[in-house]
């Protein structure tokens, strides 16, 4: 802000401004002072000279008197006088006069007429005194001074007396420099005489040279800024009137102020030089004090600015002196300390995902650009713990989160990485350097068991890894390609894949393949086709059942297998639709088996999704109840780990279609990781054992007692068991031989076309007789 000033400067100026001011008072003070005291010493000065200057006057008039009186006692001389002899007057004068040395003699009448004077005497015209001579004459004898023809002259008066007064002898000397000089060398004064001429005031004599009448002055007029400052020469003087009725003479005692002042100069000079040098000590202590008091505030200033841009590495030292600022610093430092860590909690909160202590999604994309922005080559890992969701969903949230936390826990012991969790089950690892982390290393670490629940797993993760710049440039192409390498791992049942670029062709082919299909239900019903398959009764031997499985035939990308087709329905909303398609399907050819007098079950295949629709149940029932079938020869089957999602309302609505009459199984038990007694409360009467357990069952012991294990205690809840994926005769018999009800499987029929099912169906009667 303008015209604000720094607490600095402020103090600077008040400490300064007092030095100074004070110092100034004095030196006004000393400098008024020693004026004034030399002023009074000068005036004492030309007074001393002014009783000197009247005594030496005096001490000369008794002289002159003592002379007269020798002249006029002189009894020739007052013969003279008395008989008005002139030449015998003016000898004596003469002669009188010489011997004194006057440089006026001269005899009067008593009416003032000059009778007589010496050769010696210049003036002729004593007129103008005239005056003083008729009074010296009453008054018998006087002393004066007067001024003739602009000359001044010490005179005396003394009648001659005859005894009576007959005449007035007058004897003079003139007042000149050599008198002026007499005065100089008793006062050490300067003198002169000034006389009034053409009405101004002139000296006329001095015993200093070339003085001028406008260079005195009264010495109680002495201006000291004139001689101090200005160091004008001028004099203060003293003067005492000679003779003030003729001429105006006076008589000047003169100091010359200057030499006076010399002293006190010097005096003031050095009182000034003190006078600066305290002000430029005192300047220096302000200056000093000022800096020590705002030195730490500036320091405090900077600080905060530094704290204000996120810099909190230093803490302000203590060392400042002030009790206060101490405090101060002390209290800042505290802050700072609080801010930083509350700043860190902060960034950490903000960074760091809640659950599991790693980086989250925001911070990884920033770490990630900043790394692609570094321009060197890196990998990047993905893990993704598979269908995650059912964990959640079979052992509840908190198990899901523990699960996620115990993998977080070991990636974490991961050095030199860069570890995020970005959502659900899906963590990102960034190896610092190629060497920091090997895939198999990761893999070892993540597959370890264990334990959740008291139960130890074995945990299914799915690994991707990316090649950055050289496969993905950016942050979002790192994550998406990554994400369609674990769709790949998923979808190939792989545990770790590097990425391809044809990985994203398969991406592309899957959106293809959602706009086919959407086209193709809205107008080309005629591309999708059912087939079904047998399930045959190990009691009866007979085919009491078939499934239902969808095919689709498109002209564009040929044959689709429904393990491609339906996730890709479910993604994008068109499954309800395909159910609809499949469920009517159904319905016509059921119409068409009975009319060949075939009785058999249908089961069809529902999605989760379907089933967690209440408008979809409501339909489906609405539908069969409309074909007027009778819901014995429709069931469906159902996958356990898509139910869980939302379990309460998958029973609500499983016990809806249970009610109206249909059977319900639980289709690829196993694969899950629901168990049996989670299944207790669903309403379903038949299980079935997925085909991964089955396909290799004479091989495999494990499956073995598996599959054997499932059959018993899905007995002890009631539930029938079918198998699925019996491709041998060895299979057959042995799960025939632990009491499974169905199978179903290439060994007993592929999925085939609904008329060739009738045919089978025939067929078979006589080939597979168990009765017999
Ligand atoms: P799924 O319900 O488990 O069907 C059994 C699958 O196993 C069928 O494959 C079938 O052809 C195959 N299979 C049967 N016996 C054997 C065998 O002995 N050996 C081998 N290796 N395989 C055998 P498909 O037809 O490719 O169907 C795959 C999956 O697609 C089905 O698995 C089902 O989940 C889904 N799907 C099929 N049709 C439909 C449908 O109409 N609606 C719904 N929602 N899903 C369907
Ligand atoms: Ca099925
Ligand atoms: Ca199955």
């Amino acid at each position: 802000m303008r015209g604000e000033r720094t607490l600095y400067q402020r103090i600077l100026f008040a400490i300064s401004g007092l030095i100074a001011f004070t110092t100034v008072i004095i030196l006004t003070n000393v400098w008024v002072s020693t004026t004034e005291h030399a002023r009074n010493q000068m005036a004492h000065e030309l007074n001393t000279a002014k009783n000197v200057a009247a005594r030496v006057l005096q001490n000369r008039a008794n002289q002159l008197r003592n002379s007269a009186l020798v002249l006029t006692a002189d009894f020739g001389f007052k013969q003279a006088v008395a008989t008005q002899d002139a030449a015998t007057i003016t000898s004596a004068l003469n002669n009188h006069g010489q011997r004194i040395n006057a440089d006026l003699m001269a005899l009067f009448s008593s009416d003032g007429r000059l009778i007589a004077k010496n050769t010696q005497s210049q003036e002729e015209d004593f007129s103008a005194i005239s005056s003083h001579i008729i009074s010296a004459f009453s008054q018998r004898a006087a002393s004066t001074t007067v001024v003739l023809n602009e000359r001044i002259y010490q005179v005396i008066f003394l009648t001659v007396d005859a005894p009576r007064p007959i005449a007035v002898t007058m004897i003079g000397f003139e007042l000149t420099t050599p008198f002026l000089e007499e005065l100089k060398s008793i006062t050490q004064l300067e003198h002169a005489f000034s006389l009034n001429q053409d009405e101004q005031q002139n000296i006329i004599n001095s015993t200093l040279a070339g003085i001028a009448q406008n260079q005195l002055v009264q010495p109680s007029s002495i201006n000291w800024f004139e001689v101090v400052l200005l160091r004008r020469a001028i004099f203060a003087f003293q003067s005492v009137s000679l003779s003030a009725s003729d001429g105006g003479a006076s008589l000047l005692m003169i100091q010359d102020v200057q030499s006076v002042y010399a002293g006190f100069w010097q005096l003031q000079l050095q009182i000034t030089a003190i006078a600066v040098l305290c002000l430029i000590l005192a300047l220096s202590v302000a200056l000093r004090i000022a800096k020590r008091i705002t030195h730490p505030i500036r320091q405090l200033v900077k600080q905060s600015q530094l704290v204000a841009n996120g810099k909190y590495d230093n803490a302000m030292p203590l060392n400042s002196g002030a009790t206060e600022v101490t405090q101060l610093t002390n209290a800042f430092n505290q802050m700072q300390s609080n801010v930083q860590k509350r700043e860190t909690e902060i960034r950490f909160q903000a960074e760091r995902d809640r659950l599991t202590g790693l980086l989250n999604r925001s911070a990884l994309d920033t770490h990630l650009n900043n790394r692609i922005n570094e321009g060197k080559e890196f990998s990047v890992f993905a893990i993704k713990i598979n269908r995650f969701r059912n964990i959640n969903d079979v052992f509840g949230y908190q198990a899901g989160d523990q699960y996620l936390q115990h993998v977080a826990k070991r990636l974490a012991t991961l050095t030199d990485c860069l570890v995020s969790r970005i959502g659900g089950g899906e963590y990102i690892v960034i190896p610092d350097s190629a060497k920091a982390l090997s895939t198999a290393t990761l893999i070892t670490l993540i597959k370890q068991p264990l334990i959740l629940n008291q139960v130890e797993i074995v945990p299914s993760l799915s690994v991707a890894k990316i090649s950055v710049p050289e496969q993905a440039d950016n942050t979002e192409a790192v994550l998406r390609r990554l994400d369609i390498t674990l769709d790949n791992c998923n979808a190939n049942q792989l545990d770790y894949l590097h990425y391809r670029a044809d990985f994203e062709d398969h991406y592309l082919y899957r959106l293809n393949v959602i706009s086919e299909l959407k086209q193709a239900l809205a107008n080309d019903t005629q591309q999708f086709s059912l087939l079904y398959q047998p399930k045959l009764s190990t009691r009866s031997g007979t085919c009491e059942a078939a499934e239902a499985l969808l095919r689709w035939n498109n002209p564009k990308l040929g044959f689709i297998g429904p393990d491609i087709f339906i996730p890709l329905a479910e993604q994008s909303g068109l499954i309800h639709q395909l159910t609809f398609w499949v469920v009517q399907q159904v319905l016509v050819d059921q119409q068409t088996l009975i009319a060949n007098d075939i009785h058999i079950n249908i089961a069809i295949n529902l999605s989760a999704q379907d089933l967690l629709n209440r408008d979809v149940v409501d339909r489906l029932i609405n539908l069969v109840d409309k074909a007027q079938l009778g819901p014995q020869r429709i069931s469906f089957e159902l996958t356990e780990s898509d139910l869980i999602s939302d379990a309460d309302l998958a029973i609500e609505n499983m016990t809806m279609l249970r009610d109206a009459g249909f059977s319900l199984a639980i289709d690829d038990f196993g694969t899950g990781y629901s168990s049996l007694a989670y299944l207790r409360n669903m309403p379903v009467n038949t299980l079935k054992i997925d085909k991964s357990f089955v396909l290799k069952l004479d091989e495999r012991l494990t499956d073995q007692k598996i599959v054997q294990t499932i059959i018993q205690l899905a007995h002890s809840f009631d539930l029938q068991v079918v198998a699925e994926g019996v491709e041998t005769w060895q299979s057959q018999e042995a799960l025939q031989d632990w009491g499974c009800e169905y199978i179903q499987g290439y060994y007993i029929s592929r999925p085939i076309k609904c008329d060739d099912l009738a045919l089978w169906l025939k067929q078979q009667k006589d080939q597979y007789d168990f009765s017999s």
